[in-house]
């Protein structure tokens, strides 16, 4: 089941960037420039009473002149409706209703989705809303994005419109979700057309909502790769092309389907700081990943000394936070690139399903504690009573201690590195989380 999307439409200044950073908290936002009308789009990720979604900030407007403005926040909002299940339409209490705003909800009353009709910047209960229950949306809900006010209403709210949440595909060791991922124009689709150059496609799905999400199912050497959202890799569409928007969308979506992401790098160009998001992003959903640095084929023809060596230090410094991730070499004009690569995500995905059993992890806490003791800090003395692996995909791992604030985040990085010493870690991302736990007697 992919995961629901929440836009936020509005015009500007009703405070759509404070509410998007109400909602996602501290986490990354993956911004998407287009140049000239819009101001970059927004993507995060939130989490309300378990349940993960995606927000969009869909951009303010910067053209002044009503008509075309009214363009503007058309295409702004046509293309949040179109991948939302949920729209939040952000006004302004303080400044009243507007004619923009009218003109906005005339754009939402004639769509299907819902709506949710939010007043922002009400911070007492003076301040009246009723005026804008002439908009014949939803009633009208007040809230303080800056002051945090009312938030929790407002995600109760966006929530109870999301479909119920299915049970999680069975771990079924013999399929594989794999998201190629990237950049508009790093090759994907060209990538994925080559990859199934030969391969049987068994079947292509189309679940549910989105049209433009199509999962193809391939099968080789006994084991089923779901490539998951696909989508325009047959028929491309030249309109949507241009939208980086459904690019990014796209991506993010295939990400948070999949086991394994690889993430294609144009070669040439090396690493954007819109790849380490998309890295970012991939590491913070804890997928596997594969980093491949794509047309490698123009990087060879430029037959300059030392830049393969320059290209590579150069990807491994700017991707150094998942360090973890094997980096290939691909180009869709040299098949022979392409053909282990269906046995390297079966390398990394067992890698992604390994489980480690109690007492081999805690002989190698013992041996790894026996080399580097955990130092003590302010008197206090931080222990690790044992762990064990709570869950695969990503392998996590519980560890029992004694007070968690003793435990330096370094102390972790160090058991991390033992842990990708000892066992084949290639390309997965591990998690490690502390539990405290007082002994009897110990106060
Ligand atoms: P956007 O253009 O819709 O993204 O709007 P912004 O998030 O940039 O906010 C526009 C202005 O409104 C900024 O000056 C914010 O500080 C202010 N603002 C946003 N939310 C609130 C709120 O809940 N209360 C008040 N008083 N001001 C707010
Ligand atoms: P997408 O937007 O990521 O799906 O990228 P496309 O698959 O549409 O490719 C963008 C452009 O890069 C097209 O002109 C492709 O022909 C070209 N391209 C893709 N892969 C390679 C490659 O491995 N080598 C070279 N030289 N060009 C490539």
């Amino acid at each position: 089941m992919s995961t629901p999307m929440v836009a936020i439409v509005g015009r500007p200044n009703v405070g759509k960037s404070t509410l998007f950073n109400r909602l996602v908290g501290g986490r990354r936002a993956i911004e998407e420039k287009e140049s000239g009308v819009t101001r970059d789009r927004l993507y995060g990720r939130a989490n309300w009473l378990d349940r993960e979604f995606l927000v969009v900030d869909t951009g303010g407007l910067t053209l002044i002149g009503r008509e075309e403005m009214e363009l503007q926040v058309q295409k702004q909002a046509e293309l949040a409706i179109e991948e939302a299940v949920v729209i939040v339409f952000l006004v302004d209490g303080r400044q009243g209703l507007t004619p923009l705003d009218e003109d906005i909800a005339h754009l939402l009353r004639r769509q299907k989705k819902p709506v949710i009709l939010v007043v922002n910047k009400i911070e007492s209960k003076e301040q009246p809303i009723a005026d804008f229950f002439k908009l014949g949306l939803s009633d009208p809900l007040p809230i303080s994005a800056s002051h945090g006010l009312n938030i929790g209403d407002l995600l109760d709210k966006i929530i109870s419109y999301f479909p119920i949440q299915g049970i999680k595909d069975s771990e079924d060791e013999n399929l594989i979700r794999v998201a190629v991922v990237g950049r508009p124009n790093v090759g994907k689709s060209s990538f994925i057309n080559a990859l199934l150059g030969e391969e049987r496609v068994i079947v292509t799905n189309q679940p549910g909502t989105t049209r433009d999400a199509i999962d193809t199912i391939i099968e080789r050497n006994g084991k089923k790769y779901i490539l998951v959202d696909t989508a325009g890799i047959r028929k491309k569409s030249k309109v949507y092309e241009n939208v980086e928007y459904y690019s990014v969308m796209r991506s993010l979506r295939a990400i948070d389907e999949a086991d394994v992401a690889l993430l294609l790098i144009e070669a040439t160009e090396g690493v954007t700081e819109q790849d380490q998001k998309i890295a970012g992003y991939i590491l913070e959903n804890r997928k596997a990943l594969i980093i491949a640095l794509n047309k490698w084929d123009l990087v060879k023809e430029q037959r300059k000394e030392g830049l393969v060596t320059e290209i590579v230090d150069d990807a491994k410094k700017f991707l150094k936070f998942v360090s973890f991730a094997p980096i290939i070499f691909t180009s869709v004009h040299e098949p022979r690139r392409l053909k282990n690569l269906f046995n390297l995500f079966e390398e990394i995905y067992k890698n992604f399903c390994m489980r480690i059993s109690t007492p081999v992890l805690n002989n190698l806490l013992t041996e790894a504690q026996g080399v580097n003791p955990l130092p003590s800090s302010k008197g206090k003395s931080g222990s690790i009573y044992y762990w064990t692996q709570a869950s695969i995909k990503p392998p996590t791992f519980i560890l029992f201690v004694n007070n968690a604030s003793l435990i330096h985040f370094s102390y972790l990085r160090y058991l991390e590195n033992r842990l990708r010493e000892a066992f084949d870690f290639k390309g997965v991302p591990i998690k490690l989380i502390l539990r405290s736990r007082k002994r009897k007697g110990e106060k």
